[in-house]
């Protein structure tokens, strides 16, 4: 096993990330209780929840067990997909899923992890890593050479051997001990040979049947999961056949979240009977035993039973669905898993349910389904329903359809978002697709009009069938009905390719000259250069844009001066003073400085020319920095009043979290007044400084960490 658990294999099975998570659950000890019987490992990793993670080898022992993995990963490829045309959606998972069986079939490495990542997920890398780490408690002979393996069979110790085997144990754990370092534990190499301990399989093995089952019971009334289990065992192996309404009440009492179950939350919730609390966080883990005992009495050939007993799961199932939060490794999965086990039971047994009647069962779950855990899937039954249960199942769901309200833009505040919506929808498109019919696809999105992207998607359905006047026409109707709103820029990019594709140049243009009329700035610019750089007349429209930019401060200018008029007169009349900010609080603040030319030039890498604004017309501090950087070199003076101005806004006020900055800027006007050979003033900047804000204890420190004067 340890072979099989190297760290190389390990980083294959989950990938760099997982691997390096799992690493790290490892050393930070969240690995407990780990025990190994036999070839098998299992432990809880305790996370943001409690998880619990097997590893084992596989052998015939544990088929039951691949039996369901198989399912759990949906690789059951019992599930015909001839019908292309239905399969839209595409089962991306398949081809994955069938290597990892094949590659279990020969005694490969098995798992299991109760979180939702699936796979080989970091929980289970940092089981194998404290495994190797030699953490495992073993509760048997220990399975880890194949000799030992063998020898730790069911019932090898009989009452007879009991007697006479403890020390043939014994010697064994202490031959076992000393050739492998992992598994032997300080204690044992300190015990005698005639006082050590049997391990656990060996002593359990000794007591009479009545104890363990006394024992088993007591641990199961404490346990509401183990209950749950043992019932659900017992009742897959009723000799008397199938007990329904037995299985009924273990489904209810699986699917029995009740409102205000958080399968996210971390907090003590209990509203659970039965001691279950400990399980709540992870519905599957609930799930799992009604599964596995499903599978087990369909495998015996109860297909009818089994049949109807997934049904009632899945109606049960439906209720509580959207309890079982969003994840779709969740909720999504336990659907689909009901499904599957539900399609395998049909098929193996035909006459359970007529096409006509199963469409209609099929059709009912799937308008019920609600759309958080990914809707019912219903492409699970196709090949079950064959052509008339299909034609029966589509036309249900066209009646339904033409129920359907159309949503247009006014009635977006009214959407629903039901599953019964989302699941017609699809369900005609996957027919409309199938049959290759365009129009039929378009009339579908035509039913909901209410936002910008709907007419994109009708657009781009006719492009896409070279149908350009009508993927143009839908994308003018859509730029029309939401003019005035905010633009749906996809649907502008949309509509310029279909002007350039007619050679409309001037209205591919226009679009983003309105665009960028409307709200000149450096995004709008840089889109109206990309649009202009197709046609390769950018030097005409940057004029233009410019001079549009220099008109639009211009307004924003005067408004500021009218404002701060008023204001200076409100000051007046109440005898405050003017502004100790002086003559900078002008040339950083306000939107109607340069700002938007000075980003606008440097983002063109015009540095000279965007200094050049900014002096003219100033700009905000974080372009003034920027500017700073790049006249650095050639000019350290044009710097100095600028880190001098960070310097005076850092070291206004106490706010601790501006210190650092503040003795950095501090650092940087150092350098530059250095190069300048003018140290005389910053030694004086210094003192000022260290005198006025000497009662600053943590800017002092600050200052004395960088070395300053
Ligand atoms: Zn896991």
């Amino acid at each position: 096993m340890k072979d099989l658990l190297r760290p190389g294999e390990l980083r294959e099975l989950a990938g760099d990330r997982s691997y390096a998570r799992g690493e790290s659950y490892f050393s930070g000890g969240l690995v407990r209780s780990l025990t190994q019987v036999g070839q098998r490992l299992s432990a809880v990793v305790v996370g943001t929840r409690r998880y619990k993670a097997s590893i084992w080898v596989a052998d015939g022992a544990s088929r039951e067990e691949d039996r369901f993995r198989e399912d759990k990963d949906w690789g059951d490829d019992d599930d015909s997909c001839e019908d292309d045309e239905w399969d839209n959606d595409g089962d991306e998972d398949g081809d994955e899923d069938d290597e990892e069986d094949e590659e279990r079939e020969d005694g490969g490495l098995r798992y299991i992890c109760s979180c939702p990542a699936g796979g080989f997920c970091k929980h289970l890398v940092a089981v194998a890593l404290a495994f190797r780490a030699g953490k495992a408690d073993v509760l048997d002979g220990g399975g880890d050479d194949e000799e030992s393996a063998e020898s730790v069979g069911e019932g090898r110790l009989t009452g007879a051997e009991k007697r006479t085997g403890e020390g043939k144990i014994v010697e064994k754990a202490v031959g076992k001990g000393g050739k492998s370092a992992a598994t032997a534990n300080a204690a044992s190499k300190t015990a005698t040979s005639k006082t050590r301990t049997p391990d656990l399989q060996t002593h359990l093995m000794a007591q009479p049947k009545e104890r363990l089952v006394a024992w088993v019971l007591e641990r199961a009334a404490l346990d509401g999961a183990f209950l749950e289990q043992l019932r659900l065992d017992a009742a897959a192996a009723n000799p008397a056949g199938v007990d329904m309404a037995d299985f009924r009440r273990r489904i209810d009492k699986a699917f029995d979240f009740p409102d205000g179950y958080d399968p996210d939350g971390d907090d003590d919730y209990d509203g659970y009977g039965g001691g279950y609390d400990e399980d709540r966080t992870v519905p599957m883990e609930r799930i799992e035993p009604v599964l596995k005992a499903l599978e087990k009495i369909l495998a015996q050939g109860h297909a009818a039973a089994v049949a109807s007993l997934a049904e009632y799961a899945l109606v049960e199932f439906e209720k509580v669905a959207t309890r079982l939060g969003y994840d779709p490794d969740g909720a999504a999965s336990i659907g689909k898993l009901f499904c599957v086990l539900h399609v395998q039971a049909l098929r193996a047994h035909p006459t359970k349910s007529d096409p006509q009647t199963l469409a209609d069962w099929v059709f009912n779950r799937a308008l019920a389904a609600a759309p958080s855990y990914g809707g019912f899937p219903w492409e699970e039954y196709r090949s079950l329903l064959g052509e008339a249960g299909v034609k029966r199942f589509r036309s249900k769901v066209e009646t339904a359809w033409a129920k359907v309200p159309v949503r247009t833009k006014d009635q977006r505040k009214f959407e629903d978002n039901s599953g019964e919506r989302h699941f017609l929808r699809d369900a005609m498109i996957a027919f409309a697709q199938a049959d290759g019919d365009v129009d039929a696809r378009a009339v579908i999105e035509q039913k909901d009009l209410s936002s910008e992207h709907n007419y994109l998607t009708l657009a781009q359905i006719f492009r896409d069938a070279k149908r350009h006047d009508e993927a143009l026409e839908w994308a003018e109707k859509g730029w029309q009905v939401f003019a005035g709103d905010y633009r749906h820029a996809g649907l502008r990019e949309f509509l310029a390719t279909e002007y350039r594709r007619r050679r409309r140049v001037d209205d591919a243009m226009a679009l983003y000259w309105d665009e960028y009329n409307r709200q000149p700035g450096l995004h709008t610019y840089a889109e109206l250069k990309e649009q202009a750089d197709l046609g390769r007349d950018w030097p005409a429209w940057r004029e233009k844009a410019m001079v549009r930019l220099r008109e639009s401060i211009e307004v924003e200018r005067r408004k500021a001066q009218r404002d701060a008029e008023k204001q200076q007169a409100a000051r007046n009349a109440y005898g405050g003073g003017a502004s100790w900010h002086g003559e900078w609080a002008s040339r950083v603040s306000s939107a109607a400085d340069h700002s938007r030319l000075v980003e606008i030039l440097l983002w063109e890498r015009n540095p000279d020319a965007a200094w050049a604004e900014a002096v003219a017309g100033g700009c905000s501090e974080a372009l003034w920095l920027k500017l700073a950087e790049t006249r650095e070199k050639e000019h350290p003076a044009d710097c100095i009043p600028i880190w001098h101005h960070r310097v005076t806004n850092l070291t206004q006020n106490a706010d601790q979290s501006n210190y650092a900055p503040a003795a950095q800027a501090l650092q940087k006007l150092g350098h530059l007044l250095h190069r300048l050979d003018r140290n005389k003033e910053f030694a004086h900047l210094m003192a000022d400084i260290r005198q006025t804000r000497r009662a600053r204890r943590n800017f002092i420190t600050e200052l004395n960490k960088l070395h300053l004067p």
